[in-house]
């Protein structure tokens, strides 16, 4: 299969360029002007052609729960979430669906999905996710979100003795389990690979990422995790350890070049040092920090260190959306509060290449997308110049990156294969996906959460606040 873009505009240095661009099966063959036509000529008059972004970091099945937990910290909206979970594979697919078209639509053309177990129907969800994936078309990394440890050791003890209880399944039997997910799901030449993600160290025992570690070694898979998201994980941290959360994760050797890690807002200046000497990879989720209070990721520092920076959207119940434009937009213009400096301050363009090759980069993939590069895998995105948000004409890239783009990407292609033409999505039916998450789900604005009621009072009191508790139960 073969197609010839016409007359697209692509970014140049600090300008634009207007070209053809030949791709042949998965790869990009040529990019010049005036090319011949080889396959199916498409016209890229008046749209910009970018690489595809990466949205690094979700958690699909969160969008059963998008817009409807309270505005509190991580450690009380997780159990919220867990309370309320989906337990229906059939909702695991219909979301990895819905979070691959809204990341689609949005410019991405990978996503990682840290993607949350159904308890006993563990491969079935990972079976669902793929199916839903491979339904698209989208690039897709499935990261099955395992944990050693209860919901509970993830809130610091403030030097009380605790009793956590076991977790539900045994570290070797959630071990096994990734290793069948392995066996069945990672299919590279599909464009579906499976990570080891841990969902990190506070619910993590050494044994769960050194298992990890060697199937990452065995397999070369890329390797995935949470990474002090709050301060109350950073506490967690000196009290399991002693040191920090980083400097102990580099003692275990799980940091790496294939090793990318979620949020990464409480890290001080040596931990920085860390990620770049081992070349580890940041996922930044501004929207879910915003969100859940974490705090604000040190950005511009990691970008002077040299440390590879990525986007996420986070899931969708801590965002709560999948639009990766916006992640991207918030992403970039949050920090520039942080430092007076505007030098350090990160240009549109600059946002572009962290959401395309960074994303790449943090997969241990940057020699195979994330550029137009001749050679590279075709996985394309073209933006509609002559969309109401894109007007009036003035610099597309900052018109798509600071501005408020809406239905602007017109084609995108992953792996060569189209998967969005004409601002429509090619290869599933969205009337309905949107029948099926209708009838799936109920308005219930007035949901209480019971985990939350029993885990607040040992939360305020542990993070210094005041006696009260506001009224869950
Ligand atoms: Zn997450």
């Amino acid at each position: 299969m073969s197609f010839t873009i016409q007359n697209v505009l692509i970014s140049e240095g600090e300008g634009y360029r207007t070209v053809d661009v030949q791709i042949q099966d998965d790869r990009i063959l040529a990019i010049a002007p005036n090319l011949e036509v080889i396959g199916t000529a498409i016209d890229g008059t008046n749209k910009l052609l970018l690489p595809g972004f990466v949205n690094a970091h979700t958690h699909s099945s969160e969008m059963w729960q998008r817009g409807i937990i309270p505005p509190v910290p991580l450690e009380l909206w997780i159990a919220e979430l867990y309370e309320f979970t989906p337990l229906d594979p059939e909702q695991a697919y219909l979301s990895a669906v819905g979070t691959a078209i809204e990341t689609l639509l949005t410019g991405g053309t990978t996503v990682v999905d840290h993607l949350v177990l159904i308890p006993g129907k563990e491969i079935e969800t990972i079976e669902a996710a793929y199916r839903g994936y491979r339904d698209v078309g989208i690039r897709a990394f499935l990261a099955p979100l395992i944990q050693d440890e209860a919901l509970s050791a993830g809130i610091p003890t403030g030097g009380d003795e605790v009793n956590h209880g076991d977790y539900v399944r045994p570290t070797q039997a959630t071990l096994d389990l990734l290793q069948e997910a392995i066996n069945q799901f990672h299919r590279p030449d599909e464009r579906v690979e499976i990570m080891v993600a841990p969902t990190g160290i506070q619910l993590c025992s050494d044994a769960l990422f050194e298992g990890c570690i060697e199937l990452s070694d065995r397999y070369n898979l890329n390797r995935h995790a949470h990474l002090l998201e709050t301060k109350a994980q950073k506490l967690l941290a000196e009290e399991k350890y002693g040191c920090s959360a980083v400097q102990h994760l580099k003692e275990i050797g799980w940091l790496s070049e294939k090793t990318s890690l979620a949020h990464c807002v409480w890290l001080d200046d040596s931990d920085i040092q860390i990620m770049a000497e081992t070349r580890s990879t940041v996922v930044h989720n501004p929207l879910s920090n915003l969100r859940l209070g974490s705090g604000i990721a040190p950005i511009l520092k990691y970008r002077q260190a040299g440390v590879n920076v990525a986007f996420g959207c986070d899931g969708s119940a801590s965002n709560d959306s999948q639009d990766l434009l916006e992640a991207i937009k918030i992403g970039s213009i949050l920090h520039s509060v942080t430092d007076f400096d505007y030098h350090h301050w990160i240009t549109p363009r600059q946002s572009v290449e962290m959401a395309s090759l960074g994303g790449a980069t943090g997969l241990n993939r940057a020699d195979q997308f994330g550029s137009l590069t001749v050679g590279k895998k075709a996985d394309l995105v073209m933006y509609d110049l002559k969309s109401l948000s894109m007007l009036p004409r003035t610099d597309p890239i900052g018109l798509l990156i600071l501005g408020r783009p809406v239905n602007v990407v017109s084609h995108a292609w992953v792996n060569g294969k189209q998967v969005i033409s004409e601002h429509e999505i090619c290869n599933v039916n969205v009337d309905d996906l949107k029948e099926k998450l209708f009838d799936r789900s109920e308005w219930t604005p007035k949901r209480k959460s019971i985990a939350v009621a029993e885990t607040e009072a040992r939360y305020r009191s542990v993070m210094g606040l005041p006696g009260t508790t506001i009224g869950y139960s």
